[in-house]
């Protein structure tokens, strides 16, 4: 039996930890995991390897450096195939700021760079750059590369990617718009081009990457030309408990009016806003899908207003594109709510899409495929693999030191 190389992707967060293990050439996937409520008394670590599933409590004081010496452990002693195996390591960070329009391996300058984007991404990049260290030390032969989030949105035109602020707030503290999930939005492209038949650089695409957290992006020829995710993860769509677009005068109000703190907005913005807000119920998509059969009105609503607004960003990403190859759905909810896809199309009917009810109820749970009516708008069905994104990176770039 063939003995491929892996590559471990690490995610560190400000409370959890994911790590996957997988071939960057085939994609399959030999170990995965999660650390979740990380510093709490409910601290526990998940994990599929040979295809079972574990569990085990954490510890409170247990951080993500625990985490990471429970994987050196295991790549040690039981899991001893492994660490022979590791080409490379792989670590997801949020923000690139203007520094990172690609993966880059690590090394103190790269450090540096990230640390200076950490006002850019306060919660996220200093947990990744924890992470980084950490595994720096415990994986001291093995290369590593960090793949931003941003990066891919890097090549934005400034016509897109700049706020109608003063011009000083970009030139001097960075303000602008960056946009996420960059590795989800650039695998959609690549296998959308493959789906069409086209080289990627002839393939125009709208990506709706729709999960707890929702960002759409508009990609011409395998670059991202728009994003509805902006300076931070908050703007554009509606998310599970995040707001997605709003009147800025609205921040005022709250400020001025009901004497909201910028922490109690922060608070409200990110964690009870979106789907949970409207609805009353529940950030869950699956979870409002079944209420609203029951009659909730709540979630009934929260669900018109998440379709609505990504109907709407579908049209209008049409203008950068001008002719739209593919439109693509993907996230948990993008692919597996048969409902979001049919009333989100719904509204689009007008610009050519439309969908086949059969194939758009069959493809669902890792399925892929073309959902749309036959000579309509291709609309796509396909589940993301940002780890395969993050391992090729990170093999590729460790390919070029050895
Ligand atoms: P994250 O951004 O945390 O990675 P996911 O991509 O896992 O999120 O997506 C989570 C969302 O997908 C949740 O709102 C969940 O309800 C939704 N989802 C998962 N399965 C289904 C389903 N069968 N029907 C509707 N929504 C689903």
């Amino acid at each position: 039996m063939p003995n491929p190389g892996l590559v471990l992707i690490l995610n560190c967060g400000s409370s959890s930890l994911k790590f996957a293990a997988l071939d960057p050439f085939s994609g399959e996937e030999y170990l995965s995991g999660q650390a979740d409520a990380l510093g709490s008394s409910g601290a526990v670590l998940n994990w599929r390897y040979c295809s079972e599933d574990n569990s085990q409590p954490l510890s409170p004081s247990d951080d993500c450096e625990s985490v990471i010496g429970w994987l050196v452990e295991r790549f040690d002693g039981t899991w001893l195939g492994l660490k022979a195996r590791l080409l490379a390591i792989g670590h997801r960070v949020v923000h690139g700021g203007e520094l990172f329009a690609d993966s880059v391996l690590i090394d103190q300058q790269v450090l540096t760079a990230i640390r200076s984007c950490c006002e850019l991404a306060p919660l996220h990049n200093p947990a990744a750059l924890q992470g980084i260290q950490t595994a720096l030390i415990a994986f001291p032969q093995v290369p590593q590369a960090a793949v931003f989030d941003t990066a891919f949105h890097q090549g934005m035109p400034d016509y897109a990617y700049l706020y109608a602020l003063p011009y000083r707030l970009y030139q001097d503290h960075h303000i602008r718009r960056y946009g996420m999930h960059g590795s989800s939005h650039r695998y959609i492209a690549e296998r959308s081009a493959e789906l069409l038949g086209k080289p990627t650089t002839e393939a125009n695409v709208i990506s709706a990457h729709l999960g707890n957290g929702a960002s759409i992006a508009a990609i011409k020829g395998g670059h991202s030309v728009d994003t509805s995710m902006g300076l931070t993860p908050l703007e554009g769509l509606v998310m599970g408990s995040r707001c997605g677009d709003l009147d800025p005068g609205l921040l005022l109000h709250l400020g001025e009016s009901l004497d909201y703190s910028l922490a109690e907005l922060e608070q409200l913005l990110n964690k009870e806003s979106g789907l949970l807000g409207l609805s009353g119920l529940s950030n869950d998509c699956r979870e409002l899908e079944e209420a609203m059969e029951n009659g909730h009105e709540g979630a009934r609503l929260a669900l018109e207003v998440f379709c609505y607004r990504l109907a709407k960003y579908i049209a209008a990403y049409t203008v950068p594109l001008r002719r739209v190859s593919a439109l693509a759905f993907t996230g948990g909810i993008g692919e597996n709510s048969s409902w979001v896809r049919h009333r989100t199309i719904s509204w689009l009917s007008a610009l050519g899409y439309q969908l086949n009810q059969e194939r758009n109820e069959a493809t669902r749970f890792g399925a892929e495929g073309l959902i749309s009516k036959a000579g309509t708008l291709d609309i796509f069905v396909i589940p993301t693999r940002e780890d395969w994104v993050i391992a090729r990176d990170a093999a590729r770039l460790a390919s070029e030191v050895r």
